[in-house]
């Protein structure tokens, strides 16, 4: 058995005043941390360097998003080029409310990853259903798809720079966190995908992490599941809780 570190993502969306994200910051910093989880923050990018110069190391900060040029004529995005350039080493893509609200395709979100990883990025990618998709069982079918997406955009070697974050639509935001049976049953699914179509390595090795209405109460049965690897934490990130989540590895 691979032993994968334990991740906790910190999604702050657009929330926040440079004030406030640097009070939110400040007790991260604070915090007392077990060292077991690998502990990333991602701002909006207005704050990115500025968080980046006052988060205590190990913790990093990722962005929320980039784009899939180098440079150009592509008006408020953000290459990643430019963020490695910066070093800002993460970047979460392919969320849910990117996919929803902003157009970002399977294709998309796969050309993205690739431009990512190609300039030396690590990427948070994030796959999930929506409400009316588990319930008429397309759960499998619909991950698989948006992985495939992805997969075919880049090399097994890539997937050492990705970590999968399983984010069910319908529980993002809405208080209603998946049960551990269904966190673990989608995460198991997803390994077995990874070592049919890619490697059994890169099964073993990839972390994949559940994120939607994460809490400093429910993260410690979720953790508990054999293939949830930590969280992508949104609400919850923006309180002291998340230190308890950080810390919640079984
Ligand atoms: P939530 O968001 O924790 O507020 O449900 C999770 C996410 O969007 O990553």
């Amino acid at each position: 058995m691979v032993a994968r570190k334990f991740f906790v993502g910190g999604n702050f969306k657009m929330n926040g005043s440079l004030k406030e994200v640097e009070t939110i910051v400040q007790r991260i910093n604070d915090a007392k941390f077990d060292g077991s989880a690998e502990l990333v923050v991602a701002p909006p990018a207005l704050y990115l360097l500025k968080i980046q110069g006052e988060l205590n190391p190990p913790a990093q900060v990722s962005a929320q998003n980039s784009y899939t040029e180098k440079s150009g004529a592509f008006t408020g995005e953000i290459s990643p080029n430019q963020l490695k350039d910066a070093n800002v080493h993460w970047v979460i893509l392919g969320h849910s409310e990117r996919r929803s609200l902003f157009g970002d395709t399977d294709k998309l979100v796969a050309d993205k990853t690739k431009a990512a990883v190609g300039a030396g990025l690590s990427v948070i990618a994030c796959i999930g259903e929506s409400l009316e998709e588990r319930e008429s069982g397309k759960t499998q079918a619909v991950v698989e798809r948006q992985l495939e997406a992805i997969a075919n955009e880049i090399s097994e070697s890539d997937w050492k720079n990705i970590v999968i974050a399983y984010e069910p639509v319908w529980a993002i935001g809405t208080g209603k966190v998946a049960t551990k049976e269904q966190a673990q049953e989608t995460h198991e699914q997803i390994r077995q995908w990874l070592a049919k179509k890619v490697s059994q390595s890169t099964a073993d090795e990839t972390r994949i992490i559940y994120g939607g209405s994460v809490n400093g109460k429910n993260c410690t049965d979720l953790s508990n599941a054999p293939d949830i690897d930590g969280f992508l934490v949104g609400g919850a990130s923006l309180k002291p809780e998340f230190i308890d989540i950080v810390n919640s590895q079984k």
